[in-house]
């Protein structure tokens, strides 16, 4: 950490942070410049927590070198993290692009079963399906909850694929874990902090989504109390960040898709029907995805979407789908032979 101190500040002020900075425990090292000073903070082991710093007097800026999170970073752990899904399904690295579909919520056995049959038969291995859901009204339908779960249960084992769902709270996260294979932290919740510990506890693979603002080290530092919990198999996803822009539910950041290949092992997914909520622009950013290097994608799919009890106006129908699948798996090979990106 570097402390850079006010033209103005007196030797006085200067003495004050070095102290502060003695009683965290910590050696402070004064760099004498023309215009100003500025402290260097050695003999920290990782991040430093600056609450004692700010807003002292004489203090201009703090500079934090060391990142708020260790485990999730390339420095840490250099190579990719693969993580096993279920069967022979798996995630990140060099494994092949993992492709999840299905509806916004769970509305029915029937809806379920419908649209996991159709998924298997294209060759998709992973079902979404939300039974807690966050809607922004308490008036909108709010999911079928524990019932919810249990269709996904039955149906998984009924078809043969695996489940995804979102968990909302830290006491949905045991009965949840058991029943399905992959549990999804929300963009709402990304730094709900119980639940993160609470996800951290489990062994079961997590999506943990971008929060509606947060910045990518705000969501490398939530996959940080996962990962300090014991639970190494986070898959990161991308789902668009809120900007001024109102042409689209939200602004695909798919920036941030080779920007966590570079700092973390972690595998990175992006979901094109939250990130855009049109229909019509699935395809394309599924599309630019994959070149950017996405190591997967989570799209929503409904057998009616004008039916739809959530999200009906950005799930694909099962015809566009299967449209989206033969255009992925065309785009995937050439990527393989003739760019050699991935
Ligand atoms: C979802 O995937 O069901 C969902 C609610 O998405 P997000 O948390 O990204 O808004
Ligand atoms: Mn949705």
């Amino acid at each position: 950490m570097l402390i850079v101190m006010h033209h103005s500040a007196t030797q006085r002020d200067v003495e004050g942070v070095k102290s502060t900075i003695v009683k965290m425990g910590l050696k402070p090292v004064a760099i004498p410049g023309a215009e100003r000073t500025a402290i260097g903070v050695i003999g920290n082991q990782g991040w430093i927590d600056d609450a004692q710093l700010r807003g002292r007097k004489g203090i201009l800026e703090i500079i934090h070198v060391t990142k708020p999170y260790k485990l999730v970073s390339r420095d840490f752990h250099p190579s990719d993290s693969v993580i096993r899904l279920g069967g022979s399904v798996k995630v990140g690295g060099k494994s092949p692009f993992l492709f999840i579909a299905g509806p916004c919520a769970v509305e029915s056995r029937e809806q379920i079963l419908k649209t996991a049959r159709f998924i298997k038969k294209l060759g998709i291995a992973v079902l979404r399906g939300g039974a807690y859901k966050p809607r922004t009204s308490p008036h909108s339908f709010q999911g079928l909850r524990e019932f919810g779960i249990e269709i996904l249960d039955e149906v998984r084992k009924e078809v043969g694929v695996l489940v995804v769902t979102e968990v909302m709270s830290p006491e949905q996260v045991e009965m949840t874990a058991e029943k399905t294979d992959i549990l999804q932290i929300g963009a709402r919740n990304m730094q709900n902090f119980d639940l993160l510990r609470e996800v951290g506890k489990v062994k079961k693979p997590v999506i943990l989504k971008r929060g509606l603002s947060a910045t990518l080290e705000e969501m490398l530092s939530s996959a940080e109390y996962i990962l300090l919990g014991g639970n190494t198999e986070v898959i990161l996803c991308e789902r668009g960040i809120r900007t001024f822009e109102t042409a689209t539910r939200n602004t695909s950041d798919l920036s941030v898709i080779p920007l966590v290949k570079r700092s973390s092992h972690l595998p990175i997914i992006f979901d094109p029907s939250h990130a855009t909520g049109k229909r019509n622009l699935v395809t394309p950013l599924s599309l630019a995805a994959v070149v950017v290097g996405s190591h997967g994608i989570m799209v929503e799919v409904h057998p009616e979407p004008e039916t739809a009890l959530s999200d009906g106006p950005q799930s694909l129908h099962f015809r566009e789908l299967e449209r989206l699948k033969k255009q992925l798996d065309a785009l995937i090979a050439f990527m393989k032979t003739k760019v050699m990106l991935m």
